[in-house]
């Protein structure tokens, strides 16, 4: 019997095919014990007509490894298609979203060295419920669900996850002087679990101040939990504030399945450029490597990936005249990675 682990991979769309293969070659180079079982899922599934965006081979595929390696998915704004992503969520109970977002100062320009925060974003309600209606000819309606079960596991998990890492401080965030009943909820729920950690500073900022100071302040912050939405928009704000979007990986963890994935999207102004930074996706591939026993592959990745960020190799998205020596493609900046490890 194989020694490898089974895992599924999807190639996505825009960037997902580029940056998933620049990852691929770094974990095989690497002697990641891995063997894939490669799905499609996305915009080209929807147009034959399916309309959750997965065929049913797709979701047995996850029943069966329960991990999952997934290139950012195109989804339509405004109408169209429900977003897969959610959907995939929600059908493994998909959850915690584990985005961690760090500084690699001085070797990618930031005026912020000292972030190095966690988001831990709730990943199963809240507006991403996807209950939207039209009420009359002028109004729609979008419910915004948060329940108490739901609450109560994503702030443990903070907790937890801060314990396990030796963090010191756990932030709330929510919009709890207008939402009363859900926010207000969420934010005593925080105080009350709180109380079992007493070795842990906590703190609420309500949510559009706390945005504001991880733009101007991150590194007051170590691990932050808030509700869905308020965590999709702030990890996009926490990771460009390190330097580029294009650096952020993120673990979406459930009970049995657990997904990894970049925190940006399929970026189509620079799809089939050879231009995409392959960062995000292989910061989540790394956390995959720990999640499925291998960290010592994990470390030896992450080490390669920093000593090429050192060296001044870098993508686009994060070149700089007179920090960066090189320019580099997704391909070559992978080939650089292998060429460290
Ligand atoms: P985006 O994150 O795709 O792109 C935002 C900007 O960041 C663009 O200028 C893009 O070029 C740049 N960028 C993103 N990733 C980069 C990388 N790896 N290297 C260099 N530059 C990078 O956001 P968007 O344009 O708002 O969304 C595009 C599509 O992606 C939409 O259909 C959206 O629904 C989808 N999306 C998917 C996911 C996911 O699959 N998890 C997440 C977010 C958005």
């Amino acid at each position: 019997m194989s020694s490898k682990r089974k895992i599924t991979v999807a190639y996505g769309d825009g960037i997902g095919p580029e940056i998933m293969k620049a990852t691929l070659a770094i974990l095989e180079a690497a002697g990641a014990q891995l063997e894939y079982d490669v799905i499609e899922i996305g915009e080209k599934v929807y147009l034959k007509g399916i309309s959750s965006g997965m065929e049913p081979r797709a979701i047995q595929s996850l029943r069966e490894t329960k991990v999952f390696l997934k290139s950012p998915i195109t989804t339509p704004q405004g109408g169209g298609f429900k977003s897969l992503n959610v959907t995939t969520r929600k059908s493994f109970g998909l959850f915690a979203n584990v985005r961690p977002c760090k500084a690699y100062s001085p070797f990618v320009k930031t005026h912020f060295p000292k972030t190095d925060l966690v988001i831990i974003r709730e990943n199963e309600e809240d507006l991403y419920a996807g209950i939207e209606h039209r009420q009359t000819q002028e109004v729609y309606q979008t419910l915004k669900l948060i329940s108490e079960p739901g609450s109560e596991k994503i702030i443990r998990y903070a907790f937890e996850y801060a314990k396990k890492y030796g963090r010191k401080k756990v932030t709330c965030m929510t919009k709890d002087n207008i939402m009363k009943l859900a926010d207000g909820h969420f934010h005593k729920k925080f105080d009350e679990v709180a109380k079992e950690y007493p070795e842990i500073q906590t703190d609420h900022k309500i949510i559009d101040i706390g945005t504001a100071l991880i733009a101007e302040r991150p590194e007051i912050f170590d691990v932050i939990v808030t509700l869905n939405l308020y965590g999709d928009i702030i990890s996009d704000v926490a990771a460009q504030v390190t330097g580029s979007v294009g650096l952020g990986g993120s673990a979406n963890v459930g009970e049995e399945v657990a997904m990894f994935e970049a925190i940006h999207g399929s970026a189509p102004d620079i799809a089939g450029q050879d231009m995409a930074n392959p960062s995000g996706l292989l910061n989540g591939a790394i956390m995959m490597l720990v999640h499925i026993g291998q960290p010592d592959i994990a470390e030896i990745v992450a080490n390669a990936w920093m000593k090429t960020l050192e060296d001044g190799i870098h993508t686009g998205d994060i070149y700089q005249d007179g920090l960066s020596t090189k320019k580099a493609g997704t391909q070559e900046f992978a080939q650089a990675i292998i060429e460290r490890l």
